[in-house]
């Protein structure tokens, strides 16, 4: 489907090289508002918000920061392990935001299946819906991270 202008640009942002080294878009084909409606609809019918996603991973994010890098077990469900790396990056959205470069690497106890995701992907979760392409390397799946995240 046609995208706006506005969107056109962002989309140019997310291009390796221009904001990120590996760029947000990864391989996916798509246009951003194809990325977006497709991301949408998938927590649609989940019913779950990517106000809930966004709250529930900055909730572990913050749980592992005084770690300081050392993994952090968590009520015997995950163990979460921060990077803090120096700087801020901006957001691709022409928002303004800048975000703390910090990775966050998450690993479920009960099964041992591992996501990580920084503090752009939990902004950009939560304020524009954004998920990332497939094959981009934060690329997270909404719907695997719903469950992921017990709250599915
Ligand atoms: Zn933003």
């Amino acid at each position: 489907m046609k995208q706006s202008p506005e969107l056109e640009v962002i989309q140019t942002n997310m291009m390796p090289g221009t904001l990120s080294a590996h760029g947000f878009i990864g391989e996916d084909s798509r246009n951003l508002a194809d990325i977006l409606r497709a991301d949408a609809k998938a927590l649609k019918q989940i019913g779950i918000s990517q106000m809930t996603l966004a709250d529930k991973m900055q909730e572990l994010t913050n749980f592992g920061i005084p770690g300081l890098g050392r993994p952090m077990p968590m009520n015997n469900r995950f163990e979460i392990e921060v990077e803090d790396y120096m700087g801020r990056l901006p957001c691709p959205f022409q928002d303004n935001a800048k975000v703390d470069k910090r990775q966050t690497r998450v690993r479920r106890l009960d099964t041992g299946v591992i996501m990580r995701w920084t503090d752009l992907n939990i902004h950009m979760i939560r304020e524009h819906g954004f998920f990332e392409g497939h094959g981009s390397i934060y690329r997270l799946d909404p719907v695997e991270l719903s469950r992921f995240l017990g709250i599915i």
